[in-house]
């Protein structure tokens, strides 16, 4: 599969659906009044990290316009800047099907980069993906990070809600709302997500491709929440739970009838995809890719 290079992360300029959030980080570049800390809040699939990304190329680029030309907006594009580092919930070290979380050693990991001073620009930004996660002491460790916040650093929070970290914590960050794309309906990521494997199923990989060619990263969050949780309902169906149950309990037979042909077993396995896929999509320059595999495991599992 052919794929034009580098398309993603976009700048601020691309973010869609989200002008006030946008807005506000605007004006705080214009003025030169950048927080030390923000945090990102709204629900999955409303573009906080996507929007992370393109705030950081705009505070790395070395023209402060996220212009996409020069290098470092080239190595932010790639994944490569060594002053980006974002942290994800990982799985614990000795059982990699564990809950994941922000572990205490990532957190003091990222303290010991923070006290280095940029290795490019004037500045590092550290984003911190699902930061509810944070277990035992990281929150505590976090917040001593956050009252002597290094120099040059830029923090930002990607959070559900804002009550998801401690409110000592929270009160060091500048918050940014996002708002819940579809209205904030689950079922507009799962009717986006069965539309595809529809699409992939009745006509075709070619077909698959050319809808999600305009994906981007926000979009594709959203598609791998759906496909989640078209699995999740999978296996509730399979289980013969009723279809109250559902996430849209008007498509109860079409359900039923799906997960009919595949094993409880190998429903497992496809969430746990479908979970795995998630996750990678933070460091992932290919969000495109990521769905489209994610979909055509998915029907190889219930055809
Ligand atoms: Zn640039």
């Amino acid at each position: 599969m052919a794929r034009e290079p580098k398309r993603d992360p976009v700048g601020l300029e691309a973010i869609e659906g989200q002008p006030r959030a946008v807005a506000l980080l605007r004006r705080a570049l214009a003025a030169r009044r950048v927080a030390h800390a923000y945090a990102f809040v709204g629900p999955a699939g409303s573009g906080r990290a996507t929007t992370a990304r393109a705030f950081a190329r705009t505070l790395l680029c070395e023209t402060d316009a996220g212009c996409g030309r020069c290098r470092p907006c080239a190595l932010v594009a790639a994944g490569a800047h060594p002053d980006l580092h974002i942290l994800v919930p990982t799985p614990p070290p000795t059982n990699p099907r564990g809950a994941r979380a922000i572990r205490i050693d990532a957190v003091r990991e990222l303290e010991r980069q923070a006290a280095l001073r940029p290795a490019l620009g004037r500045r590092r930004v550290l984003i911190v993906d699902e930061a509810d996660r944070m277990t035992g002491e990281s929150p505590e460790a976090f917040l001593k990070f956050l009252e002597e916040p290094p120099p040059d650093t830029v923090i930002v929070l990607v959070l559900p809600h804002a009550r998801a970290v401690p409110a000592t914590v929270l009160s060091r960050c500048q918050v940014v709302r996002f708002a819940p794309r579809d209205g904030g309906r689950p079922a507009g990521a799962l009717d986006e997500a069965t539309a595809l494997l529809e699409t992939a199923r009745a006509d075709g990989v070619a077909a698959l491709l050319r809808r999600t060619d305009r994906l981007d990263r926000a979009g594709a969050e959203a598609v791998l929440d759906g496909l989640r949780l078209h699995c999740r309902d999978l296996l509730l169906a399979r289980a013969g739970a009723p279809p109250a149950l559902l996430t849209d309990p008007g498509r109860g037979a079409q359900v039923a009838a799906e997960a009919a042909r595949c094993s409880i077993a190998r429903l497992v396995e496809a969430a746990e995809a479908c979970r795995r896929a998630r996750e990678a999509l933070v460091h992932n320059v290919t969000p495109r890719l990521t769905v489209e595999t994610t979909v055509l495991r998915l029907l190889a599992t219930t055809s």
